[in-house]
């Protein structure tokens, strides 16, 4: 305690009267540790049942029975014991463990708000630590005023009660990361939500770290494939790159990103998929999904679902980024999606009101943009100094009846590599994954393509935007010269090409015959119908065919001119096949 005159004194607080010696014995302690006489008092406290609780300034020092018990707790998690040698570890435990004379700093609750609860007397917390209240409940501090602080609760705030206890935890906001959390799905804080048992994490990192800087990167110049013809051919999207997936509800966004995850398979690539304010049946169904096609193996799952607090949907993106940090400071390749910053702005709008921040444009707080920008900016190609690992980002965006000029939306376009956009309209018609070539873009990428893959796709979005806009021009002519109908045919029969169900992603060495044999009209004249049955059987035909080919393309990412015309003539000798038996 301070007196009026900034003194320090001591206040000692125990429900029977210490004797002489006992004061006499607080009294040295004081007199050793803060290295002058300091004035004590004792004040009678019922509430404490056994043992003195001493406060200094904002120190405290906790030797009631309550405080030892949780000292005793806290020294035997550090621990970290495996689960067979517990018990000799908790005697060697117990005949080595003193009382703490560390202060410990806490503070009294004054007021709790469902999310929110105002700490006073913790004079040095700092922004972002960790609090822990005396229900066992953690929050993180998020404004400091003088006298008081105000923090964001990650769990019930019903349990904690204006007057109780607050203690400082030293740490910020951090999240357990390990090659452990591989294969399980986790919450905000990194807790195990999946019933597999406890998690053995590597280390601690906080949520939130600086961004790699400019010496730390190098360029983006590997691909990042999503075996799915129309990004790979299109939208290129680069390992270290931050890649937007744009649209209305229910347009594909998820399984873009999911599809994504699934072609990572044997690449080497660790994935994150990070789910905010999702339904947590949505979030089981998308773990289903990973889990029957092998790829939980290689993801982590972190769930902050629309039931849990603003707080942990907060935080959620940036624990998955720590997660996906760990793994990209150890060399590997690591893939993360939020799914969807549309929602985590919402449940940052929702905390920062409850915080009485003065909302901006669309009640946003003004610094939402940093938000975004501070989280996006960690995804990083290092350079080979620094391991050579990557991050590359899929934030996932939700529009409002295709407005992407809304705040959150024009937010995130500016401080991304590009945007896959998607349209209800396509979706709708059958034109999946519905990606709107015109407005999508991938502004780095493309020195990430390989060569074969470069040069297969070649022009086809040039072509694609001939076609749209011819189909525009001949919408209500009904007699069209046969170049126009060739060129509508050829385009429609692209469009078609670019379908691409859930689940089957395509390899390079697919995408490569599928480009090669339609930017040369090989497919011109097959019906739109059978399309999907000529694809099939083409690709099965000349990996059959030219096996050796096939591989080389997916190991080497080149496509020489003479397997290119040996693709070429495989396609026609299909054509033929295919037309025989279909006629045609
Ligand atoms: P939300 O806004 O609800 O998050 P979303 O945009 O993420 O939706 P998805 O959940 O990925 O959309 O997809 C919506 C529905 O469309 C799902 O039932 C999904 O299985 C289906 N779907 C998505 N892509 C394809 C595809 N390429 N082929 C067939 N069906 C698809
Ligand atoms: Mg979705």
């Amino acid at each position: 305690m301070r007196n009026a005159r900034g003194r320090l004194t001591a206040e000692l607080r125990s429900a029977r009267e210490p004797s002489q010696v006992q004061l006499q014995r607080f009294g040295d302690f004081l007199t050793r540790t803060y290295q002058r006489k300091v004035p004590l008092h004792w004040e009678k406290d019922d509430t404490l049942h056994t043992g003195f609780r001493l406060q200094v300034g904002s120190d405290v020092y906790d030797w009631t029975l309550d405080g030892r018990v949780r000292q005793f707790t806290d020294y035997l998690r550090q621990l970290e014991p495996g689960e067979e040698e517990l018990l000799p570890l908790m005697r060697q435990a117990a005949s080595n463990w003193e009382l703490s004379i560390i202060p410990e700093e806490i503070g009294e609750v004054l007021t709790v708000d469902g999310e929110i609860a105002t700490v006073s007397g913790l004079e040095h917390a700092q922004y972002g630590e960790i609090l822990v209240f005396a229900s066992g409940v953690k929050g993180m501090v998020q404004e400091l005023r003088r006298g008081e602080l105000s923090c964001v609760l990650f769990g019930d705030g019903e349990d904690i009660t204006a007057g109780s206890m607050v203690r400082r935890t030293h740490k910020t906001a951090g999240m357990p990361v390990g090659d452990a959390y591989l294969g399980r799905v986790v919450d905000a804080l990194g807790v195990p939500i999946d019933g597999k048992g406890r998690i053995h994490p590597d280390t601690y990192r906080p949520i939130e770290f600086p961004a790699p800087g400019i010496l730390d990167r190098q360029p983006v110049n590997t691909p990042m494939e999503t075996g799915l013809l129309t990004i790979d051919s299109m939208f290129p999207i680069g390992r270290g790159q931050r890649e937007l997936i744009i649209g209305d509800r229910q347009t594909g966004k998820t399984a873009i990103a999911l599809d994504t995850i699934l072609n990572q398979k044997g690449k080497d690539v660790m994935c994150v998929y990070v789910a905010i304010g999702q339904k947590t049946s949505s979030v089981a169904q998308l773990v289903e999904n990973l889990n029957r096609r092998g790829a939980m193996d290689y993801t982590c799952v972190i769930s902050a679902p629309a039931s849990s607090s603003a707080a942990l949907q907060y935080i959620a993106p940036y624990a998955g980024c720590a997660l996906a940090e760990f793994f990209m400071y150890q060399g590997q390749d690591v893939l993360i999606v939020y799914d969807d910053l549309s929602k985590h702005a919402i449940a940052y709008r929702a905390l920062s009101l409850l915080l009485e921040r003065s909302p901006g444009r669309e009640a946003y707080p003004g610094d939402v943009f940093y938000l975004h920008s501070r989280l996006l900016e960690r995804a990083a190609h290092l350079s080979d100094e620094r391991g050579g690992g990557s991050m590359t980002a899929l934030p996932i965006v939700e529009t409002q009846a295709g407005d992407v000029s809304a705040y959150i939306p024009t937010n995130i376009i500016s401080i991304t590599d590009g945007q896959i956009f998607l349209e209800s309209e396509l979706f709708f018609s059958g034109q999946r994954p519905a990606v709107n070539v015109g407005l999508s873009v991938s502004r780095v990428g493309g020195d990430a393509q390989t060569k074969a893959m470069k040069s297969s796709a070649g022009a086809i979005r040039l072509d694609l935007a001939q076609y749209r806009e011819m189909e525009v021009f001949t919408q209500f002519s009904s007699d069209l010269d046969d170049a126009t109908k060739r060129q509508l045919s050829y385009g429609q029969g692209l469009m078609r090409l670019l379908r691409q169900s859930q689940y089957a992603p395509l390899s390079q060495h697919q995408q490569v015959i599928l480009l090669t044999a339609a930017l040369h009209h090989v497919m011109q004249d097959v019906p739109l119908d059978d399309m999907d049955r000529f694809r099939a059987g083409l690709l099965s035909f000349v990996e059959e065919q030219v096996p050796d080919l096939c591989r080389r393309v997916d190991l080497t990412g080149f496509l020489p001119e003479e397997d290119r015309e040996e693709l070429l003539n495989l396609s026609r000798q299909f054509l033929e096949v295919f037309r025989g038996k279909h006629g045609g």
